[in-house]
């Protein structure tokens, strides 16, 4: 009987559930999405039941569909959106609030008063986070403080914590199991990345009781089984990992250095950093890559806000192009963007300007610019951002010279964009041929957790090339073109 890894890909709209074989193909997907709800404005929550229902719905649909029951499931790893908090009565098992969206600010002035106070130095060195509404620590205090009897019911240690991983592990196990991973974990605020443990101080200053926490383990451990009510039988959980530290392990980054970056709606690159954690000077994040045998391995983060957003906004707001896939014509349809850039800035600007004030411009336009330049203009500002935060984690990890970007996400198929990354990276470009690399690297976590693959070198040899993109522009014009780029950044933040 063959065997296959089933990976829980939980994300921000929707639930997806994909079947792997030993070399890392697909074999079956299946997909749900699910409601976004926003009660106010800022505000985005989930139904955690829905989450769950979603998730089981696509997972019995992607065994259906190649028509196999439990016993041909090695293993199950889960990834999922970051962040998000759920509360739930450890009894019953209702969420007693809805899920707080990773996306959610409504605790953005709880963290701005931390902030005032001074915390953000202590908590940036025991979490590697820069105090923002996105991780979970103040969410799980604002529904300790806002729903009512919740804090004296987990002071009675009735109330479990716990991100999406969490929740999907306590409800696969029919409540036997509350725990979480490194990767998850490293995103509350809440855990000493150094330390390896929940930190007693930050818990006390937002006043979190410890129990409601769930333990934490490797990425890749044997969480517990599938309740056999679940899919018939139980299949061992070995695989946990959030979805951006999903998608560099299913990248195959396993040595300090390797990078990867995801050019999705926004843009997220990860870097392994090695054993020791760098804490960085400029905003960038310091996280935890996994956790395997007993032994951590972490990673600096850096994100672009807007990266396939802005060719949804040359479609959609600006009518430019009918489809992103069109973006790629028509940049190549011209040899240059004729002197045109533009800093797509449409919430401020990250790493390593950090301006929220900053906002989009165009600049450059001459009588002979025309809608062409300007879709090239947009491409090529995805790479510049790009080049500005591996720059900037090449030179905070002391890692000299890249030796290649993999890439994934929507927008990594536009071949124009990957080679002027090349370019302007003056580095190998190296797109895989799964780009599910998140669900991905949540069956190899999974895999290695049961010896379905014996080490990292297996899964490595499982990395298939699609596409190489290499750099043909001399190091002379690449710097012309990026002092071009930074020219037109220090407009946008005037
Ligand atoms: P997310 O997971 O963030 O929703 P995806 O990885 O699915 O994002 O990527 C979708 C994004 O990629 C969209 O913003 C879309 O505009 C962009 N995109 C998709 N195909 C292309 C393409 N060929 N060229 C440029 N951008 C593209």
């Amino acid at each position: 009987m063959k065997q296959y890894l089933m990976a829980l890909d939980q994300g921000t709209t929707s639930s997806r559930c994909i079947l792997f074989d030993r070399n890392g193909t697909i074999v079956s997907v299946a997909q749900k999405e699910f409601q976004q709800y926003y009660p106010q404005p800022g505000w985005v929550e989930h139904n955690p039941m829905e989450i769950w229902s979603t998730q089981m719905g696509v997972a019995r649909e992607a065994m259906e569909q190649i028509n196999i029951d439990y016993r041909q499931i090695a293993a199950l790893g889960i990834t999922n959106q970051r962040e998000t908090t759920i509360l739930w009565d450890k009894v019953t098992g209702e969420p007693v609030y809805p899920a707080i969206v990773w996306q959610c600010r409504r605790t953005a002035d709880i963290c701005e008063k931390l902030d005032v106070q001074g915390y953000s130095d202590m908590i940036f060195q025991k979490t590697g986070l820069r105090v923002d509404a996105y991780f979970s620590a103040t969410k799980i205090q604002w529904i300790l403080n806002h729903v009512k009897g919740v804090r004296e019911r987990a002071e009675r240690g009735e109330i479990l914590f716990g991100t999406v991983d969490s929740w999907l592990i306590w409800k696969l196990t029919k409540g036997k199991v509350h725990a979480t991973d490194y990767t998850n974990a490293a995103r509350t605020m809440l855990f000493n990345i150094v330390e390896k443990q929940w930190d007693e101080e930050i818990l006390k200053l937002l006043d979190i009781p410890k129990a409601i926490l769930p333990e934490v383990h490797d990425s890749t451990f044997l969480y517990g089984e599938t309740d056999s009510s679940i899919f018939g039988g139980g299949i061992p959980i070995t695989g946990v990992a959030g979805d951006q530290q999903a998608s560099l392990f299913g990248q195959a980054c396993f040595s300090r250095g390797d990078i990867k970056n995801t050019y999705g709606t926004g843009g997220f690159l990860l870097m392994n950093v090695g054993e020791i954690p760098v804490f960085s000077k400029n905003g960038l994040l310091t996280t935890i890559a996994w956790g395997i045998n007993g032994e951590i391995t972490y990673a600096l983060e850096g994100s672009v806000f807007v990266a396939g957003a802005a060719i949804q906004w040359l479609r959609d707001e600006m009518g430019l192009i009918s489809s992103a896939a069109e973006s790629e014509e028509i940049a190549m349809s011209v040899p240059d963007t004729n002197g045109v850039h533009m800093v797509p800035a449409f919430v401020g600007l990250g790493a390593p300007y950090w301006d929220p004030y900053a906002r989009g411009i165009l600049t450059g336009l001459t009588r002979g610019a025309n809608r062409k330049h300007i879709v090239r203009a947009v491409l090529e500002a995805l790479a510049f951002q790009t080049y500005d935060v591996v720059t900037l984690m090449e030179r905070e990890a002391g890692i000299e010279t890249l030796s290649c970007l993999k890439v994934d996400g929507g927008a990594s198929a536009n071949n124009f964009l990957m080679q002027f990354q090349a370019n302007i990276l003056q580095s190998v470009i190296q797109r895989p041929q799964c780009i599910e690399t998140t669900a991905l690297g949540a069956a190899y976590l999974a895999g290695l957790g049961v010896g379905y693959y014996q080490n990292l070198e297996e899964i490595r040899g499982n990395w298939q090339q699609e596409r190489e993109f290499l750099p043909t522009m001399s190091v002379h014009e690449k710097e012309e073109r990026v002092r071009g780029w930074q020219h037109a950044v220090a407009q946008a933040m005037l």
